[in-house]
């Protein structure tokens, strides 16, 4: 049973949050004029904030996401030098996430470190391709950014900057961003093992689609590699078609068998794979929780959020209902299989349908957690 901020999260989730003049106005202050969020992916185009209990949440906002946050009952208020959030005569004490002092900042090169970068919480994701060879309706990237090739020296430097940043210090580092095309293959690992090399001592995770000939569990293992998140999505075949065709493509047993060797690889805990709530029937996510715990997976539930540059931009996000009870499922799933939802991490659920008592907290807390 969800306690009252497990729910307020949920809602947020569902229905966004207003910020108030007051609430702007602070944070505008506190961050020296920095925007309210990098917004710059689908489920992280809101605020970050980290509600009582150690509650992550990233609540979107009209900003960025008209599409769906209007008349929202929940609103960001700021008095007496603390934040809340205010749902009628509820309130819950809430600490804003600020964005990362590099986020106006340049390399060596000339380039915005935010091309190569972004830190939301204690993690910092770097995208060695721009846009995707592949284009999945609910995802933004291949919407938004023509297909390219960055710099390894690039991803290196942001990565280096974002651990030392003065505001939003990152504790660990996710690759992922789109899927090579076949000829950057080789030089997609080869980033793998450049960011890996450059930071024995922080934990890399990739996050990448196993194309059949792309991705090798131990070539990445040996490469100093810490996880992997292998996203299965959608578990409908034929829904998976329509809104994913190039993933859905890629066999099922060919995912579930690459998660499996993986999780044999790397050892308990290292491999997660996100599931899309809210986009096909519950059951269905269910049945994906099922198979991929069964095979010591951690399934990490991704509740959808419509983005308005994508063909899904009308489909509206899950209620809450649909959460709560595919929340509360998915944790007997996975007791019953051994397995538990991810993210381990408590700042990186911020978008995730998972809470503290879920996961181990690995010790990668923000800052004064
Ligand atoms: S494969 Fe991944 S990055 Fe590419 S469009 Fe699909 S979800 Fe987005």
């Amino acid at each position: 049973m969800l306690n009252s901020t497990q729910r307020l999260k949920i809602q947020l989730m569902t229905n966004g949050m207003a910020v108030s003049t007051g609430a702007r106005a602070a944070l505008s202050r506190e961050a020296e004029s920095r925007p309210l969020t990098l917004a710059e992916y689908a489920s992280t185009s809101g605020i970050a904030l980290e509600l009582e209990g150690q509650i992550w949440v990233n609540a979107p906002i009209a900003d960025h996401n008209p599409n769906f946050v209007a008349a929202t009952p929940h609103r960001l208020e700021h008095r007496a030098d603390e934040f809340w959030v205010c749902s009628g005569r509820d309130e819950v004490r809430a600490r804003p996430v600020p964005v990362p002092a590099f986020h106006d900042q340049e390399n060596d090169d000339g380039e915005p470190f935010t091309d190569y970068a972004v830190t939301h919480t204690d993690r910092v994701r770097i995208s060695p391709i721009g846009g995707c060879s592949f284009a999945c309706a609910f995802c933004d990237l291949p919407f938004k950014m023509r297909y390219r090739r960055k710099t390894i020296k690039g991803l290196v430097d942001a990565v280096r900057r974002a651990l030392a940043d003065e505001v939003l210090p990152a504790r660990h580092v996710l690759i992922s961003g789109g899927v090579p095309a076949g000829e950057d293959w080789e030089w997609q690992n080869q980033a793998y093992g450049a960011v890996a090399e450059a930071f024995p001592d922080v934990d890399v995770d990739v996050m990448m689609v196993p194309v059949p000939g792309l991705l090798d569990a131990r070539r990445l293992r040996d490469l100093g590699i810490h996880g992997l998140s292998l996203n299965l999505e959608l578990y409908d075949l034929e829904r998976a078609r329509r809104i994913m065709p190039r993933k859905a493509g890629i066999p099922r047993q060919h995912w579930l068998d690459f998660i499996e060797d993986a999780v044999d690889v790397f050892g308990p805990g290292r491999i997660r794979s996100l599931v899309l709530v809210g986009i096909e029937p519950l059951e269905e996510t269910l049945k994906a929780v099922q198979a991929l715990a069964e095979r010591g997976c951690e399934p990490v539930l991704s509740p959808f959020r419509p983005d308005p540059a994508t063909p899904m931009r009308d489909h509206p996000p899950p209620s809450v209902e649909v959460l709560a009870e595919v929340y509360e499922r998915s944790v007997e799933i996975t007791r019953r299989a051994g397995a538990r939802l991810g993210p381990r991490c408590l700042p990186c659920m911020h978008n995730t349908l998972t809470f503290p008592e879920d996961a181990v907290d690995d010790g990668s807390a923000w800052p004064g957690s």
